[in-house]
């Protein structure tokens, strides 16, 4: 008798026709989110903030066209590749200055902005001093932004630092194509910078329909992870998915047994514009759901500071 798959195993026995591999579109990747922020804003818990970063990421998708990145030195790219290694890792990267002049960028924007809250201006202020009269200390930040470690009273800081991060990043991987990226990297990273998955979406249409992609949050790169697998021990028994009662379909936390961690799993089916950050903030409910419940987030999300553990 002949078994009919479910959609999870027809990808696993064809790995060839499977896209590994989804880069950022240069023109669209921040302007796409800033646009979800702003239609999932009304009535969420999180109105305000959602808002504020849509306001945020908006100044992200000007300053992805407005400053100018330096090229990936191509020795960098071959010796990644030769030892199957995200070629822009963000820990040990020699940032190049010009990130600060994103972050003016993204600070002008906010000054000029409608709507930004008092205590955000202040915190943009604040940047704007160190800016301009101690940019060691921004390195500094964002030094400690990268490994996950800030202390509790610079924790308003870190979406703004981490904004700028972003457009430098996604920059850099909207240039490399995907025979520049390592095939096997090792498992629950990003290919391209080595960071943990903000959260996974399974899409629709094409060669990608019915796949499960793990997102970038600082590169915005999503790579291929068949589904009904834990994006952080790679265990495939023991995985359920929750959601919160009433709430929106296609919104999902993966939980595994092994390690007791959890990520989000969006499905596109049901939620035609979602975005990896976007969605992710907008679902902070299903996060207090699965905490109650005993399962730890396997990372954050980068708009919203959390001291990783
Ligand atoms: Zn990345
Ligand atoms: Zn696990």
């Amino acid at each position: 008798m002949q078994r009919i798959l479910p959609r999870g195993e027809i990808e696993n026995l064809d790995h060839t026709s499977v896209p590994r591999l989804r880069l950022p579109v240069r023109a669209s990747v921040f302007a796409d989110r800033a646009a979800r922020l702003r239609q999932l804003a009304p009535g969420n818990p999180a109105e305000a903030y959602l808002q504020l970063m849509a306001t945020l990421v908006e100044a992200q998708q000007h300053a992805l066209k407005a400053v100018a990145v330096p090229h990936i030195p191509p020795s960098r790219i071959s010796v990644a590749l030769a030892h199957s290694m995200p070629p822009l890792l963000a820990s040990g990267w020699q940032r190049e200055p010009v990130w600060r002049e994103i972050l003016q960028t993204l600070l002008t924007h906010m000054r000029q902005a409608q709507g930004v809250p008092g205590q955000a201006l202040q915190v943009c202020d604040q940047l704007q001093g160190q800016l301009d009269n101690n940019p060691q200390a921004i390195e500094q930040i964002a030094d400690a932004v990268l490994a996950g470690q800030v202390e509790e009273s610079g924790s308003a800081a870190v979406p703004f630092v981490m904004a700028a991060l972003q457009v430098y990043w996604t920059s850099l991987a909207s240039t490399l194509s995907e025979n520049q990226l390592p095939s096997a990297s090792p498992f629950g990273v990003c290919p391209g910078c080595g960071s943990l998955p903000v959260s996974s979406i399974v899409r629709v249409g094409g060669r990608e329909d019915g796949c499960r992609y793990l997102c970038c949050p600082l590169c915005a790169i999503e790579w291929h992870l068949v589904r009904v697998t834990c994006s952080h021990c790679e265990e495939t028994k023991g995985l359920f998915y929750h959601s919160v009662e009433g709430g929106p379909e296609g919104v999902k936390a993966e939980s595994c047994d092994s390690c007791h961690g959890y990520r989000k799993i969006f499905y596109q089916e049901k939620l035609l514009g979602v975005d990896p950050v976007a969605d992710d903030l907008a679902s902070l409910g299903l996060d207090m759901l699965m905490g109650e419940a005993g399962f730890a987030r396997g990372s954050g999300n980068p708009l919203l500071w959390q001291q990783h553990e």
